[in-house]
């Protein structure tokens, strides 16, 4: 063992391109050449997985992937960067799901855009942190125009709102609830939560959401101490949208049971179904008892800058909070997101004051700190560079056409299934989700059929669909994100579908 270490060593400085010693692998001037081949190589080996890839996945089975990732010893360092990538090859890139071939209509995962994945290289490479103004100088300042930018798509005036960049919409809903609470407590019963903790009324306060909103709500509301308890699922209509008359009616018998209802939150485009809850209404309700309205825009925000469909955003504009999630509809790599809100003033409430980095003698105005307004992440990544040269590359015409174009396509492929009487279709979208399933007169199990048509299609790695359960019963599920995507691929997904599905039980 020993012995083989000290001879891959060796071999390491015989290769690399310079002989630094044991300092090669620092990030610094003297390894330039270092970096550039290394990064240079590794570009190599994302433009084979785009040349190769001509399925979404390669269908390999978890069992099998397991194995090829234990095999390796993680102690047996690799000589050369060629010997790296071959491993990472086999046990990675070959079995990566590939979101940007149109036969991907899986999940909320978007092809993403190449000038995001330049900034990444500068993100990655110079690494700032945005927390402090003396670890991110420009990046503090580009990170709040975009939350500027972003807020004034929503509507709000960009005088008195304000945000940050987050990890995830689940984050962002994150802030959305803990300033719902934090805010009612403190206007309510004049009880700072941050500073005291719950007060004994938080046992009884009540969140209201659509039976179709992100599951990121209730496990927000446990964690913070207000127990899944606290949200109350509102039903649906049938486009599976937050049925107003009935929210009405669950903040009533809320309160009737002794309760304290402290906010909604809207979904604008569910995970699910991709509709937009009623907005306006929600926010007419929220403004007569006086309480928060967050928006879960991590999906709908693709239309805030569409021309063609904003109107189905009407109403965010009165929302206290919004989150945003660039990484599910901005087409940015993971990770992109947003936590927006409407008055600044509010956002203060999470403010913390460390000693070591945005100590109070420091003005605020004078010396800006993007710490405090982010919740969970000190140290935190300059992910807002790559909207940056999104936009600026792109303009957001063109991101908005992107949009349009996926949604006009969504239109197209829920015609397709709803002529065909192969199909069933249970709801088209507002966005580019669609439910539906494949029938058969001679198959009284139709449960049973979708459920094998997905995983034939999974293991075979082709095409990749979602599914969901509606009411007890499975159903296939398109999201659609791929502006290349044309009605000939989406009917040729169609035709392979039917045809695993004239396969069940013959082959069974
Ligand atoms: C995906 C999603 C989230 C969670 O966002 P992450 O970025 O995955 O944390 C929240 N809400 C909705 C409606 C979503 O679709």
């Amino acid at each position: 063992m020993n012995n083989n270490l000290i001879s891959s060593e060796e071999l390491s400085n015989a290769v690399l391109p310079h002989n630094l010693g044991n300092f090669e692998n620092i990030f610094h001037s003297a390894n330039s050449e270092h970096y550039r081949n290394a990064i240079n190589t590794t570009t190599d080996l994302v433009q084979e997985f785009l040349s190769r890839n001509k399925k979404p996945f390669s269908g390999i089975e978890a069992k099998e992937m397991k194995e090829k990732v234990q095999q390796i010893d993680l102690d047996q360092k690799l000589s050369t960067y060629d010997e790296l990538l071959a491993e990472v090859d086999d046990i990675y890139v070959k079995h990566a799901t590939a979101f940007h071939l149109p036969q991907y209509v899986a999940h909320l995962n978007c092809p993403i855009v190449i000038p995001a994945l330049a900034g990444e290289i500068l993100v990655s490479a110079i690494n700032s942190s945005q927390d402090t103004y003396d670890q991110s100088a420009g990046g503090t300042f580009m990170e709040r125009k975009l939350i500027d930018w972003t807020a004034k798509q929503i509507g709000y005036d960009v005088n008195d709102s304000d945000g940050v960049f987050t990890a995830g919409g689940s984050q962002s809903n994150l802030m959305g609830l803990v300033m719902m609470r934090d805010c009612f407590s403190q206007k309510r019963y004049n009880h700072n939560i941050k500073m005291d903790g719950l007060s004994p009324e938080a046992g009884r306060f009540r969140i209201f959401v659509s039976d179709k909103s992100h599951f990121s709500n209730l496990k927000n509301a446990s964690i913070m101490g207000l127990g899944e308890k606290s949200i109350i699922k509102v039903p649906t209509d049938d486009r599976f949208r937050m049925d107003i008359s009935l929210l009405k009616k669950y903040i009533k018998r809320e309160e009737q049971l002794g309760n304290i209802p402290i906010g909604i939150v809207a979904t604008a485009g569910t995970t699910d179904f991709g509709n937009v809850d009623p907005l306006e209404d929600i926010a007419d309700i929220a403004e007569q008892y006086n309480i928060w309205m967050h928006v879960d825009a991590a999906y709908g925000c693709a239309l805030l800058l569409s021309e063609k469909y904003r109107d189905l955003l009407n109403g965010i504009e009165r929302a206290d909070s919004v989150t945003i999630d660039y990484h599910k509809s901005f087409f940015q790599p993971i990770s992109s997101s947003a936590f927006i809100v409407k008055n600044k003033r509010e956002l203060l409430i999470l403010k913390h004051h460390a000693d070591y980095l945005n100590p109070k003698e420091m003005d605020e105005e004078e010396i800006p700190a993007q710490i405090n307004k982010s919740i969970t992440q000190s140290t935190r990544r300059f992910d807002a560079l790559k909207l940056w040269f999104t936009l600026r590359m792109m303009g957001k015409e063109q991101l908005a056409e992107y949009t349009d174009t996926v949604i006009d396509l969504t239109k197209d492929t829920a015609s397709m299934i709803s002529e065909d009487p192969d199909f069933e279709i249970l709801s088209d979208s507002d966005l580019s989700v669609l439910v539906f399933r494949y029938i058969r007169s001679d198959i009284e199990d139709t449960n049973a059929l979708n459920l094998f048509i997905k995983m034939k299609l999974f293991y075979s790695g082709e095409i990749l669909v979602a599914s969901t359960k509606v009411n007890g019963n499975f159903y296939l599920k398109f999201t659609l994100l791929n502006p290349i995507t044309t009605t000939e691929d989406i009917h040729q997904i169609l035709t392979t579908i039917k045809k695993h599905g004239k396969d069940f039980n013959t082959e069974k």
